[in-house]
């Protein structure tokens, strides 16, 4: 159903269903994103434990928003949603790292690739909509703001790793 939202950015050129998929595929991402962070906060070990889970869990919860602002934006458009968990495995474009190693440093690792993919995901869906539909272009810069604070916060973590673990072998 054409609703005026969808005419107008179907007239600037866009195929909703390809934009559709595009969507459904950054919310695979989300919600896989969201997973990994929440079970690397519950199995993370080493130092500093506590910074490190304390982050990974603002993490979890920001990807989960992620997820819910690319579903209303599906849902505006008139797109179903991946209905089971199973498709978030065929649509991911980041896929998921099992926190199969509790040492922070790795789980630091994994999640930081996470965060570089999702910056791709979102800088491709920005120059896929730009000047043609601000809404989802404005939805995908809000998000990829998140995420580049997200790779910057784990980097800074990595470096303090780096600097205290410098300084002991000083001694
Ligand atoms: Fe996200
Ligand atoms: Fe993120
Ligand atoms: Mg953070």
């Amino acid at each position: 159903m054409g609703t005026k939202g969808r005419q107008i950015i179907e007239a600037r050129g866009i195929k909703i269903p390809e934009l559709v998929k595009l969507l459904n595929k950054a919310f695979a991402d989300e919600w896989l994103a969201y997973y990994q962070y929440w079970l690397g906060a519950k199995v993370a070990m080493g130092i500093p434990k506590e910074a490190v889970v304390a982050e990974l869990l603002q993490h979890a919860t920001d990807e989960l928003r992620h997820a819910g602002m690319v579903a209303d934006r599906i849902i505006q458009l008139g797109g179903t949603l991946l209905l089971e968990p199973k498709a978030w495995y065929e649509f991911t474009n980041c896929g998921y790292e099992k926190p199969d190693d509790p040492d922070v440093r790795v789980l630091l690792e994994q999640n930081i690739k996470g965060e570089q993919c999702a910056i791709s995901v979102y800088k491709h869906l920005m120059d896929y909509t730009n000047d043609k539909d601000t809404v989802t272009y404005d939805m995908a810069l809000q998000i990829m703001e998140d995420e580049i604070e997200h790779e910057e916060d784990l980097e800074n973590i990595k470096d303090d790793i780096i600097l205290m673990l410098g300084k002991k072998k000083k001694k």
